[in-house]
C-alpha cells in the first residue's frame, strides 16, 4: 500500500476513534496492521480467561484464536455444528470474560452496525461478557446511517453468503435481493449509538483491510 493511502487511512481512523470516544467507548486505538491488532488482543486477555467469539472473518484473519487457544478457554461454535449444540455454546459465550467480534460498518460519527442470522453475536456484544473486543479494518468505515445499512446488506452479507455457500439470491446477483428463504442470513440488525452502559469495550481499528 502506498504511503499516501496509509496516511489517509490513519487520518480517517483517528477521526472514527475520536467519535467512538465521544460515544463513551473509552478504550479505542488505531493500529497499523492485523499483526499489531493480534498482539494487542493477546496482551489484553490474560491466561485462563473464558473467551467467546462468533464467526467473524476479521477476527479469523488476525490468526489470534489459535494463540488464545493455547492459554484460554475458548467458547466458539464451528461450521456444521447442529443448531442445538451451537445454542448451548452461544449461551455460554454470553457469560465469557471476553467476547471477540467485528462490526460490519462503522460511521465516521462513531456508530457501530452489526447484522446477524440468529442474533447470538448481537446479544453478546451488548450485554453479558465482561469485556467486548471489537476489531475492524478501514474498509468498514462509512459516511452515515444510510451507507451503513447499504454496506451491511450489500457487501458484508453478500460476501458472507458466498462464504457460507448458502442458496440465497444475493450470491448470484452480487447485491441484496431482500430474500425470504430459510437460508437468509440477515434477520437482525443491531446499531450501537453509544456504549451500552454495563459493558466494557476495547475497539481496535486497523489501517489494513480486514474481514467483510
Ligand atoms: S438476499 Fe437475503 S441473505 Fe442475501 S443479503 Fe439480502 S437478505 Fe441477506
Amino acid at each position: 500500500m502506498d504511503e499516501n493511502t496509509l496516511k489517509y487511512h490513519r487520518v480517517l481512523l483517528e477521526k472514527v476513534a475520536d467519535a467512538l470516544k465521544k460515544n463513551n467507548f473509552e478504550d479505542v486505538s488505531v493500529v497499523d496492521s492485523k499483526e499489531q491488532a493480534k498482539e494487542k488482543i493477546l496482551k489484553l486477555i490474560p491466561a485462563n480467561s473464558k473467551v467467546g467469539a462468533g464467526g467473524s472473518m476479521t477476527v479469523r484473519s488476525l490468526g489470534v484464536m489459535d494463540e488464545l487457544k493455547k492459554k484460554c478457554n475458548i467458547v466458539q461454535h464451528s461450521v456444521g455444528m447442529p443448531l442445538e449444540e451451537r445454542k448451548k455454546i452461544w449461551h455460554e459465550a454470553t457469560g465469557a470474560d471476553f467476547y471477540l467480534a467485528s462490526p460490519q460498518a462503522i460511521t465516521t460519527d462513531g456508530h457501530l452496525f452489526f447484522i446477524d442470522k440468529y442474533g447470538n453475536r448481537l446479544s453478546a456484544i451488548i450485554f453479558g461478557p465482561t469485556r467486548v473486543v471489537l476489531v475492524a479494518g478501514y474498509n468498514k468505515v462509512v459516511r452515515d446511517l444510510d451507507e451503513a445499512l447499504w454496506r451491511i446488506k450489500n457487501v458484508a452479507a453478500v460476501k458472507n453468503a458466498i462464504r457460507l455457500n448458502v442458496k440465497t439470491p444475493c450470491v448470484t446477483a452480487g447485491k441484496c435481493m431482500d430474500c425470504n428463504v430459510p437460508e437468509r442470513i440477515c434477520n437482525v440488525v443491531t446499531y450501537l449509538l453509544k456504549r451500552p452502559a454495563a459493558t466494557d469495550y476495547t475497539v481496535i481499528l486497523i489501517k489494513e483491510e480486514a474481514g467483510y
